[in-house]
């Protein structure tokens, strides 16, 4: 190769780097570098405060957008949102997984094996469910549940509980055992816990009196407790 072809080359080559250097450092005037900003601070520095802020205001808005059927003071609204999400049929059962183009290999249900898993078998109509509602009833001396459908459990009306503190309590208790029966359905699936419809029955009982203090004495709860003052 010629010599001096080299030094062009070389040359070619040194202009090019030069090049390559000021382009990657150049800023064009008015602009500046690339950088995060966080739109909730007006100086555009990210602050935890702006952002709890932020979602106390979601929080507050998705709670005006429920249906007022669903609000239920008495108990956690993490239970409320439970009731709202089963009221839209959106809980994960295995025939709406299927729906949604999930493959379970079945769509029956995971605790009793004894029909297809819709909410209402889940909540309702499974074998678990049935007992552990059989024993709410007799807890509440009722001769009718009258949940016997999934359409049932938002109102959980009962034209046996007149008194309005009552039928409060019934609702919140009818919302508690269905987020139980859910609960321990899941824990069945996921970590292959036993059911033991006894033993959710009692911690049924024991938050209902845990979050509505019926008691005087929440130690009293037990399986076979029965609400005091005429309750049920
Ligand atoms: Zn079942």
């Amino acid at each position: 190769m010629d010599r001096w072809f080299c030094y062009f080359l070389l040359e070619l080559n040194s202009e090019l780097a030069s090049l390559t250097d000021l382009i990657s450092s150049f800023v064009p005037p008015g602009l500046t570098t690339d950088k995060w900003i966080w739109k909730m601070e007006n100086n555009g520095v990210y602050s935890t405060k702006s952002l709890t802020s932020a979602i106390d205001n979601l929080a507050a808005a998705a709670r005006v957008s429920l249906n007022p059927t669903i609000l239920n003071n008495l108990i956690p609204q993490k239970i409320g949102i439970f009731i709202w999400r089963a009221s839209k049929n959106k809980l994960p059962v295995h025939t709406e997984l299927d729906k949604r183009g999930i493959d379970l290999h079945s769509t029956r249900c995971p605790v009793c094996d004894g029909d297809i898993e819709t909410l209402q078998h889940s909540i309702i109509s499974c074998k678990i469910a049935k007992e552990i509602w059989d024993s709410i009833r007799i807890w509440w001396k009722l001769d009718h549940l009258l949940i016997d459908n999934v359409s049932d459990i938002a109102k959980a009306s009962n034209p046996h509980l007149k008194h309005p503190l009552l039928a409060s309590f019934w609702k919140a208790v009818v919302w508690v055992t269905c987020y139980f029966i859910w609960k321990n359905r899941n824990t069945h699936v996921f970590r292959n816990n036993p059911l033991c419809p006894p033993k959710i029955v009692s911690n049924i009982q024991s938050k209902s009196f845990e979050w509505l203090s019926w008691f005087t004495d929440p130690i009293s709860s037990s399986f076979s407790a029965k609400p005091k003052d005429g309750i049920g």
